[in-house]
């Protein structure tokens, strides 16, 4: 129990004499310090065994006792309690040499000689006594809590080791001051090391890191201490043997109160496993990255020479080895080499005929689709002549795999291991297999691939062949229409006034009006009028095939709008007196970009037009305009021509007449060679019913257009419509 804040102690008196122990009990209890509890005993076997079962805060003890001195007691104490100090005050009746100092040796703390003892003294070597009795206690106290946490840390240590053992990890603690290294036993056996060899030179741990891995550990190292930050990396190790082992190291710096490093603590375990599953994890993503991009490269291209040749070269690179080749089959089960991806140092054989005809037993069991791998071709069972072969281009190992087209046996896909044997691993013929079967699909691809574009040559030589077909037969159509046109136009437009005039001119012949005049004045008239229409149907014929023959080539050039009109209206003017029908020109524009001529032509025809069909005492008039581009936009021809020539600079010509008009579905076939609104048109009005026919051609000659609007019965109004250059000729 700790008494120390307590007042209250007791104490124990080991005296015989009766009226001492009553002066000692008086002594005490003048003590304002302690409130005393007193045990009194008359024996030191008595006293022992109260010590026993009180613990007194301290004892004073007579030297004489009955059975035993003071000495004695103490020893027996000191064995009883096992504690060499003991919260003791030994009183003697005489002072004796050496006694103080045997007593002293034997544990007890104070000593009194009852002749010069006082209240005084007594009190002070009792307080003494009882302190340094608590100090024993406490101390006993501490000891036992620190054996308990010794116990514990040994536990913990003991449980650490265990757990270090278990977990195979290895402890390395680094004195950056003195340079020493220590490691666990552990980490000496991940290192290879036998238990207790390490040196703690760090010299020696990096000579066990591999060569290429120790600048990446050094750097990480000093990182670590210079960014105050922990301390993980990954690198190989090598052991005495050779042996190349992967280490993950995890450590922290230590720094003192000045910032400085100390030392560096940290662990060591063996990652080999985890490597090895990282590795296998990636060769695995490696070979399903391959097998994508062949199948994406398979699935763009049609180009078998150059699938292949990815093929081989992708192959070879992924599995590291010296020769992967595509042998093509023949017919008889000999073939060749058709593409090869090859290493610099060996070589080539596509270029050398090394192959015969394929056994039937190997011709066999490469259609049933079975794989030949070879890690070693002398331990192989391989016949001596096929082993010759091997031989002569270098060959340790091979991996065969059969290429099929469809379902029948195409080629393989041969790997070739040259400088050693080599033990091919089951990822890797997977792997071989499977582009195997995706160089399939890609000769079928380009298998259909060719047959589609036969079938399209073909396709397009037929094509052409129906095209000239056509052509010809449109050829012929057309020959064949002008022949018919032709004919028509000699049977009808030709015929016509011929007949007319060999009439006439028969009658004059027989002589059957010589005396008649005037009867043969008019058979003469009507002879030469004929003869006039004729000489301008032919006219006109001829004009229209020569405008179609100039189509691509007007000589346009700058003419005065006003005096065109002007030119047309004084050609027309005895017409236009004869029918009794004026003619008014409005012209409101100066210069215009043509071929003069035919504008003046196209306007001669017009009016003479509009002049033949107007009623006499009427008006023709004419009027040249320009039109707003943006207005024009309306019209008919501009509403379906929204692009920017709508915008360009424009002159119309407007002819109007008063006549018989035009009806509605004739309005655009009258443009038309030969086409009339009435049949008798062309023989009551000396027409030819080519007119209008000319005028479009020549209008649509110089990008323009040509229209009539007409209310049937009230006249008619021909415009035409010419684009202009933006800028004006000045
Ligand atoms: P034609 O020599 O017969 O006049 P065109 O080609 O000039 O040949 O005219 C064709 C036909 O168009 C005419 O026969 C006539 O029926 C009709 N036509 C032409 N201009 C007019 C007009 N101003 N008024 C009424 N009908 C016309």
């Amino acid at each position: 129990m700790d008494t120390t804040n307590d007042k209250s102690r007791t104490i124990l008196i080991v005296e015989d004499s009766l009226s001492y122990r009553s002066l000692l009990r008086d002594y005490l209890s003048q003590d304002n310090r302690y409130n005393y509890t007193i045990l009194e005993t008359g024996t030191g076997a008595e006293g022992l065994k109260q010590y026993r079962i009180v613990q007194p805060d301290a004892i004073l003890l007579d030297y004489v006792l009955p059975d035993m001195n003071g000495l004695e007691f103490l020893q027996a104490l000191q064995q009883q309690i096992k504690k060499p100090d003991l919260p003791v005050v030994l009183l003697t009746e005489y002072e004796k040499e050496n006694l103080a100092s045997q007593a002293i040796e034997c544990g007890a703390q104070q000593y009194l000689s009852k002749s010069t003892l006082t209240n005084e003294n007594l009190r002070l070597s009792l307080h003494n006594a009882i302190k340094q009795g608590e100090l024993l206690r406490q101390v006993a106290e501490l000891k036992v809590q620190n054996d308990r946490n010794l116990r514990v840390l040994d536990r913990k240590e003991e449980q650490l080791r265990l757990a270090l053992a278990s977990a195979q990890m290895g402890i390395w603690d680094w004195n950056l001051l003195t340079g020493q290294m220590q490691w666990n036993r552990e980490h000496e056996e991940l290192f290879g090391l036998a238990p207790g060899s390490f040196d703690g030179n760090y010299e020696t741990f990096d000579r066990c890191i591999h060569a290429e891995d120790r600048a990446a550990v050094h750097e990480c190292v000093v990182r670590s201490i210079e960014t105050h930050t922990s301390l993980c990396h990954q690198f190989r190790i090598v052991w005495a043997d050779g042996s190349i082992h992967w280490i993950e190291t995890r450590g922290e710096a230590y720094f003192n109160a000045a910032g400085e490093a100390m030392r560096t603590i940290g662990t060591v375990v063996n990652i080999d496993e985890r490597q090895q599953a990282q590795q296998l994890l990636q060769n695995q993503l490696d070979r399903q990255r391959l097998v994508l991009d062949m199948t994406v490269q398979i699935r763009r291209s049609l180009d078998l020479p150059e699938i292949l040749q990815t093929t081989v070269d992708e192959v070879r690179q992924f599995l590291q080895i010296e020769r992967v080749l595509v042998y093509k089959f023949a017919s008889d089960w000999s073939g060749n080499v058709i593409v090869e991806s090859v290493s610099a140092d060996w070589s080539a054989i596509s270029t050398e005929q090394i192959y015969h005809p394929c056994s039937e037993a190997a011709v066999k069991s490469f259609q049933q689709g079975i794989v030949i791998e070879n890690a070693d071709i002398y331990s192989a069972e391989i016949d001596d002549l096929h082993l010759q072969l091997l031989e002569s281009v270098q060959i340790m190992a091979n991996l065969v795999v059969p290429i099929f087209k469809g379902t029948d046996l195409w080629g393989l896909l041969i790997a070739h291991h040259c400088s050693a044997p080599r033990q091919w691993q089951p990822s890797e013929i997977d792997l071989v297999k499977q582009l195997a079967s995706q160089v399939s699909i890609a000769i079928q691809q380009a298998n259909l691939f060719a047959q589609a574009q036969l079938e399209l040559t073909h396709r397009k030589q037929a094509e052409m062949t129906l095209q000239l077909l056509n052509a010809e037969i449109e050829q012929r159509q057309s020959v064949e229409t002008l022949k018919d046109e032709f004919i028509g136009i000699v049977s009808h437009e030709l015929r016509t006034p011929l007949t007319s005039m060999q009439g006439a001119l028969g009658l004059l012949a027989m002589g059957l009006m010589d005396d008649e005049p005037e009867q043969m004045k008019r058979m003469i008239e009507i002879a030469s009028i004929e003869t006039e229409r004729l000489v301008r149907l032919v006219n006109n014929i001829l004009d229209l095939d020569k405008l179609d023959a100039n189509s691509n080539c007007l000589e346009l050039e700058w003419g005065d709008a006003n005096l065109l009109a002007q030119t047309a209206i004084d050609v027309m003017t005895g017409s236009a007196a004869a029918a009794g029908v004026d003619l008014e020109l409005n012209c409101q524009i100066g210069q215009i970009f043509v071929v003069p001529d035919r504008i003046v032509q196209t306007l001669t025809n017009l009016i003479g037009n509009a002049i033949k069909f107007s009623p006499s005492n009427t008006t023709v008039s004419i009027e040249v305009t320009e039109i707003d581009p943006i207005l024009d936009r309306a019209t008919k021809f501009d509403s379906l021509r929204a692009d920017s020539a709508t915008l360009s600079r424009r002159v119309r010509f407007a002819i109007a007449d008063r006549g018989r008009g035009i009806p509605a579905d004739k309005l655009e076939t009258i443009f038309n060679r030969f086409q009339q609104v009435d049949s008798s048109d062309s023989r009551d009005k000396g027409g030819t019913g080519l007119g209008l026919a000319i005028c479009k051609s020549i209008v649509e000659q110089h990008q323009g257009q040509i229209w009539v609007e007409s209310d049937w019965g009230n006249g008619s109004t021909f415009f035409f419509t010419l684009p202009q250059p933006m800028h004006q000729h000045s």
